[in-house]
């Protein structure tokens, strides 16, 4: 039998798939090739395949692996570079001169693994991506066989990587024909924020991301400032902008979206557009909270990221989902506002739908592409085990993480990476920022 043939079931104590919805108990998947294509009690599963093999995984929950909504991965160089700094200033006096100076397809590359390794090792299978030099961090996504989405940057002032809003609008057009066909990849346009992208580049990134049937992704409403800034401007908060430009639509992806008044919360569900909420960014940046309960009261898709490893200052989605939980109950005075169960799916399918990406990633289901994780409950911190969806948002650490799939290959195997020396990542990264931190004193 080959390999592509060979059933492996994955039996967990407790599974949560997702759809439906809660967990349930004793139940497990099988897996063949890259693809889930069964689900049942333990029992059925090795009846059905005599010949499987399995992985039993007493204590551990099994869940569809996590998607983190938004980052940029090679910013994991530049962690804790600066911090404590409000948004322009942490961007215009340290960012952006740091990018300016190392951001190469070398330095993309390195950080892009080191992301890829932390995510992994966290539960998180896949991420949707926003940086310089996307064709790098894309070899090295596939060369660590890691779910992306990708990126292709526009913004209108210069770069390493690009000139200008017209540089990169080209440079994204050939990319997305590039990389149209990839396995495990997806792409997305990515005007940078409103405030760094003028009207006609705007609208022309839109044409292509259309053209293309790519979602767009793009910062909107991250600080007051922002919206402060672009009223004085144009006398137009900036999602209003994005409204008469025709911009936002069931494809426009808005991430931050901390400040929101009734008539964006309109525009919101007038164009059904999709958000990316980063609560843990949001309150380092000082930025504000955005509104989660309501935007899914009203039937807003809606996903959950870390950012970048500078503004975070880790890619852990589990504590991503634990503040997100509770600062929606903190914003709103309200216990029941973004309970477990819909924080989970907002992490999984939610993400998933909000890239477009559902009928492949975000629950354990037959023909969707075997994209799970393991996480052991059997330890002080998460026991008893009475609802394992609670123990996963309001107990679990990333490393209780113990088995990671993607695609149907597994990458992490008891809390350890089976492709690659994690310390030998570790020591390149620390040249690296040996280099950085020599540079950045002179
Ligand atoms: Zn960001």
């Amino acid at each position: 039998m080959s390999a592509q043939n060979h059933v492996t079931l994955i039996l967990p104590d407790w599974l949560i798939p997702i759809v439906p919805s809660g967990f349930f108990h004793q139940e497990g998947i099988a897996i063949q090739g890259d693809r889930i294509v069964d689900k049942g009690s333990h029992e059925e599963l090795r009846h059905r395949y005599p010949a499987a093999t399995v992985t039993r995984l007493p204590g551990h929950v099994l869940l569809p692996g996590l998607i983190n909504i938004h980052t940029h991965a090679a910013m994991t160089l530049l962690r804790g570079l600066a911090d404590d700094l409000p948004l322009m200033i942490w961007l215009q006096q340290h960012i952006w001169p740091a990018e300016g100076r190392f951001v190469a397809p070398d330095f993309v590359a390195m950080g892009t693994r080191l992301a890829i390794v932390e995510m992994l090792q966290g539960g998180t299978t896949c991420f949707n991506d926003m940086y310089f030099f996307p064709d790098a961090a894309i070899a090295m996504a596939q060369e660590m066989g890691m779910r992306m989405v990708a990126g292709h940057v526009i913004i209108d002032f210069p770069t390493t990587y690009t000139r200008n809003a017209e540089d990169a609008l080209r440079l994204a057009e050939e990319q997305i024909a590039r990389f149209a066909k990839v396995p495990m990849l997806r792409q997305t346009v990515a005007p940078h924020a409103p405030y760094s992208v003028a009207n006609g580049a705007l609208q022309e990134a839109a044409a292509i991301a259309r053209q293309s049937g790519l979602p767009i992704h793009m910062h909107v409403h991250e600080t007051a400032a922002e919206v402060r800034d672009a009223l004085q401007r144009d006398n137009r908060r900036p999602l209003r902008r994005l409204a008469d430009l025709g911009v936002l639509g069931p494809d426009f992806l808005a991430i931050h979206m901390t400040q929101l008044d009734e008539e964006d919360l309109a525009l919101c569900r007038e164009y059904k557009i999709a958000i990316g909420h980063c609560p843990e960014s949001n309150l380092k940046l000082g930025s504000g909270i955005a509104p989660v309960a309501r935007l899914l009261e009203q039937g807003q898709r809606l996903g959950i990221g870390t950012d970048g490893a500078a503004s975070n200052n880790d890619l852990d989605m589990l504590s991503e989902l634990r503040t997100a939980a509770l600062l929606a109950k903190g914003r709103d005075q309200d216990p029941t506002a973004f309970p477990a169960q819909q924080v989970l799916r907002a992490a999984t399918l939610g993400a998933a739908e909000a890239l477009g990406w559902d009928q492949e990633i975000g629950s354990l289901e037959p023909g969707k592409a075997a994209d799970c994780i393991a996480i052991d409950l059997d330890r002080p911190a998460s026991t008893p085990v009475y609802d394992p969806i609670s123990q996963v948002v309001y107990c679990a650490s990333r490393d209780q993480v113990q088995e990671v799939w993607v695609g149907g290959r597994r990458k992490i195997y008891r809390g350890q990476a089976l492709e690659w020396q994690i310390p030998e990542v570790v020591a390149e990264a620390h040249l690296w920022a040996q280099r950085i931190r020599k540079e950045a004193k002179q």
